[in-house]
């Protein structure tokens, strides 16, 4: 059957728009086939954008919180009102099951309701005489232009985490998706467009440079957020150093799970499950390392290894009762199959370890045992369905092996013991911790964001409004 190729523009002040850059081809990752053709768009469509977005700042200014607030909710709607068409869309670009691109869409609605209320909660501290005869004022005032650039892993769910606080805050955006899968975003554009001004909310698709990297150098945007790899971060700090402009980093993990001696090893199992192969492993709060009690390190690993060989990994499009569909592309499958040819020769791969069929992307759920704390599979992000098994004699020892790597987005602890587990979650040096839990719950009103390489800044919550906002000092004098 042949596939209907659909073309996109760039988004930009209101109409479609062709770059003269030509385009690129987007692939379903379970088959390899193109279904879209998006812009290759260059640096002139980003100073385009800018243009329009300068254009439209002035009059968006003059929008009041209960405004801003009432179009949110819209678009809230709109995400409800489209739900199933995004979640396919997602699902076929991504290559993710349809029971987690359904999921996505409520919560990402639920965000930008939250990002609604968010509008009308935004204040300064201050309205009083701190030196007399003057009176000082505290402003909290948007940024201006913003720019938000996404992976491809949760494509909508990015972009939303990044507009709700951006438009509550009272800035205009310009977003940049990831190339591999721009296609949700310019869907949410499109219906958005019912909703927003134009040049409030634009999109120009294309690759990492030139694209990204024209909005970092923009002198006219004040704010970079982005979702993506510690790598990418790092230059993006760099290149936005010289504008000096604000740059908020989500960037990779390598969370641990720390699974103490009392934990249920049945309930170990299914989070290693859910925690591990979820969306393919390609995730950045991903429980990439199981760490078990020696007690009970047999017990957990004979469980999990027949969860996981219980996964049905497929096509999406198969059947709604696929757990696993593939990894994003070619790159990403050789990447992955990459870190499994480099095991040390004490690592054991105790399930998976190989590529799945001849057609598509798809590796088969790994688990490896036996890895040493410093080998490159324990250290490094792998961003697929790969999990490594470490024993450990204390809870101490288990602590030290948790916080040993670069990262410090996300991990948990399993344990019986409320204090045990609370004790632990003190010392795990990473922005969330789950207890007897791993990958949720997320809630709109909690932070998301990492420590240590895992970059700076939070998504969601109130929190996130401090990225979005600057605060201004205004002095009056009284006579
Ligand atoms: P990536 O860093 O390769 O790409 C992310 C985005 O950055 C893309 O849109 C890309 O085009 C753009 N980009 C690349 N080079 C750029 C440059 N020089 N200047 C400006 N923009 C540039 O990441 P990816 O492979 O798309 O996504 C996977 C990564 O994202 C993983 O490391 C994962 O852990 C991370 N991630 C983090 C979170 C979080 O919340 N911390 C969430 C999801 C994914």
């Amino acid at each position: 059957m042949s596939v209907t190729v659909q073309q996109h523009k760039n988004f930009i002040g209101g109409e479609w728009v062709e770059s003269d850059g030509g385009t690129m081809e987007v692939l379903n990752p379970s088959t390899g086939e193109t279904i879209a053709e998006v812009q290759r768009s260059t640096e002139a469509d980003v100073g385009r954008a800018v243009d329009a977005a300068k254009k439209a700042l002035p009059d968006w200014l003059e929008k009041t919180p209960k405004d801003r607030m009432e179009l949110l909710l819209k678009l809230a709607d709109v995400l409800d009102e489209n739900a199933e068409e995004l979640a396919k869309l997602e699902s076929v670009n991504v290559g993710k099951p349809m029971s987690i691109a359904v999921d996505e869409i409520p919560f990402s609605a639920d965000n930008l309701r939250f990002f609604a209320g968010a509008a009308r909660t935004l204040e300064g501290k201050a309205g009083a005489e701190y030196v007399e005869g003057y009176t000082s004022i505290i402003r909290r005032e948007p940024l201006g232009i913003v720019a938000g650039i996404t992976p491809w892993n949760y494509p909508l769910m990015m972009v939303v985490w990044k507009l709700g606080p951006a438009l509550a805050g009272g800035n205009v955006q310009i977003l940049k998706p990831a190339e591999q899968t721009p296609l949700t975003t310019l869907r949410f554009v499109e219906l958005a467009q019912e909703v927003l001004p134009p040049g409030v909310l634009q999109v120009v698709t294309g690759d990492g440079v030139p694209v990204g990297d024209a909005l970092v150098r923009s002198p006219d945007i004040s704010l970079v957020s982005l979702t993506g790899d510690v790598e990418t971060g790092k230059l993006i700090a760099r290149n936005a150093a010289d504008t000096l402009k604000r740059v908020h980093l989500e960037l990779g993990g390598k969370a641990p799970m720390v699974v103490l001696d009392d934990a249920d090893p049945e309930q170990v199992a299914e989070a290693i499950k859910i925690g591990g192969y979820w969306n393919s492993g390609q995730d950045c709060t991903a429980s990439s390392r199981i760490l078990v009690n020696q007690s009970i390190y047999d017990d957990v690993l004979d469980r999990a290894k027949a969860v996981v060989e219980a996964m049905k990994v497929a096509d999406p499009a198969d059947g709604d009762d696929v757990d696993m569909g593939p990894v994003i592309s070619k790159d990403q499958q050789d990447r992955v199959l990459g870190f499994l040819e480099r095991l040390d020769s004490t690592a054991t791969v105790v399930t998976g370890g190989a590529a799945l069929g001849d057609r598509g992307f798809f590796v088969k759920p790994t688990i490896v045992a036996d890895v040493t704390q410093e080998s490159e599979i324990v250290q490094r992000e792998v961003f697929g369905p790969v999990v490594t098994m470490q024993r450990f004699a204390s809870d101490d020892e288990a602590i030290a092996m948790a916080n040993d790597v670069r990262y410090g987005l996300a991990a948990s602890v399993f344990s019986q013991n409320v204090g045990r587990a609370l004790n632990a979650a003190r010392k795990l040096d990473f922005g969330t911790v789950w207890v007897n839990e791993h990958l949720f719950p997320l809630a709109s009103e909690m932070p998301h964001g990492g420590f240590k390489e895992s970059g700076y800044g939070k998504d969601m919550s109130l929190y996130s409004m401090e990225e979005y906002t600057r605060i201004k000092h205004v002095a009056v004098k009284l006579s």
